[in-house]
């Protein structure tokens, strides 16, 4: 899980003879992203963190908009012809710079684009969710593997120094038997035209929005596979952001140890936070997934403990995720949140909204 200019000269020498991409690695040249959707998170977020980054760098974009392309090009110097529509997005492949695609599109068009992008010899980041079913998470996952690419998600969270702590913590047997973890995520959604309450472009409200984070954290601080879901759903249908998609969703996970998470996301409060309770102690992470500022203590013996984790190597959790791709496409390594990953939580997403539909419980792991 570490990346570090170590691994990654160690990694790139051995792999000299590799695909272009990795060549380009062992010469030290730091790898090209290109950003598909300059919205705010591909534009806003993450285009100023390459600039932090050790073995990544901005090479082009992907956006409908070409004056605002243009205007992006200009003030990170890419070279000409770095600007693409979404319709030219498969002349990626004429453009020996772009070894990363990261596509940051609503939910819906993640699918699309990560297909092209692998059929076009690119490796891929996606963003969170995956996709908008596990149809589409396999398809996805097949095309990458076809083209012989790596595929990533964008579940930045695993590079934040916070969260890998808690998870060590977790793991060490600091709280002992982990037994229950209680995780809830949500922000207030305002503006009703917004597409994240277009079920056509976001695939689902705020289980596919903030809910990942609650479902990712259930899975990482247990460390376990849930076996089996059960959910409700409550949202006023009256309400013009609600006409297509749920606001508020809990689920309740219960994994073969015993464990049990319940987890919860809404569209019409703000909260973030994750608390892990083992047979010796807690720990509590409040905010625990935003962008920064996320505050631990540890709960033990009736006395309660701030925890100040160890710096991260990378600056923050934006440049480690970023910087994690290309270390995985020089060594060969699996990214630590591959396609894999996304499509477990997609399997587990599609059995929360069965189980809220249908009213019961659902067994997962193949059987209903
Ligand atoms: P946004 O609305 O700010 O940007 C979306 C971009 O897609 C815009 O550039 C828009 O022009 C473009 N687009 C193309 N076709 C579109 C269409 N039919 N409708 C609307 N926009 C269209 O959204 P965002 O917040 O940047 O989210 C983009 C993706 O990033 C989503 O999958 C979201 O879940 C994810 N995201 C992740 C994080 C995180 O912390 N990992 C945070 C925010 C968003």
């Amino acid at each position: 899980m570490e990346l570090g200019r170590r691994d990654l000269l160690v990694s790139a020498a051995a792999l000299v003879a590799g695909s272009t991409g990795i060549a380009r690695a062992a010469t030290g040249r730091k790898l090209g992203y290109a950003i598909v959707g300059l919205g705010n998170y591909g534009l806003g977020r993450i285009i100023p963190q390459l600039r932090d980054c050790e073995h990544s760098r901005l090479v082009a974009v992907v956006t409908g908009d070409a004056t605002k392309g243009a205007r992006v090009a200009a003030e990170h110097g890419l070279a000409p012809g770095s600007v693409y529509s979404y319709a030219d997005f498969d002349r990626i492949r004429d453009n020996p710079a772009i070894d990363i695609v990261y596509v940051c599109l609503p939910n819906s068009q993640h699918a699309d684009f990560v297909i092209r992008a692998a059929r076009a010899g690119k490796h891929v980041m996606c963003e969170k969710p995956m996709a908008v079913s596990v149809a589409e998470c396999e398809a996805m996952i097949a095309a990458c593997k076809k083209a012989n690419r790596k595929l990533m998600i964008g579940y930045r969270i695993h590079f934040e120094a916070y969260n890998r702590e808690a998870i060590r913590l977790a793991r060490s047997g600091a709280v002992g038997k982990i037994r229950y973890v209680q995780s809830e995520h949500g922000f207030v959604q305002r503006d009703p035209e917004a597409w994240r309450l277009k079920k056509a472009l976001s695939g689902g409200g705020s289980l596919m929005d903030m809910g990942i984070y609650s479902l990712q954290a259930a899975r990482y601080m247990t460390g376990e596979e849930p076996i089996a879901v059960t959910a409700r759903e409550s949202t006023n249908r009256k309400d013009p952001r609600f006409r297509e998609v749920e606001d508020m969703i809990e689920w309740t996970l219960e994994f073969p140890s015993g464990a049990m998470a319940m987890c919860q996301s809404m569209y019409s409060a703000n909260q973030n936070r994750v608390l892990t309770m083992g047979e010796t102690g807690r720990i509590e992470l409040e905010p625990a997934t935003r962008y920064d500022g996320q505050k631990m203590w540890t709960g033990k013996d009736g006395r309660e403990d701030m925890v100040t984790p160890p710096p991260t190597r990378w600056k923050n959790q934006f440049v480690g995720q970023l910087d994690h791709l290309p270390d995985c496409i020089a060594s060969g390594r699996e990214p630590i949140v591959s396609g894999e990953e996304g499509l477990r939580d997609m399997r587990i997403v599609e059995a929360i909204y069965r189980s809220a539909r249908e009213g019961r419980t659902i067994r997962l792991g193949g059987r209903a």
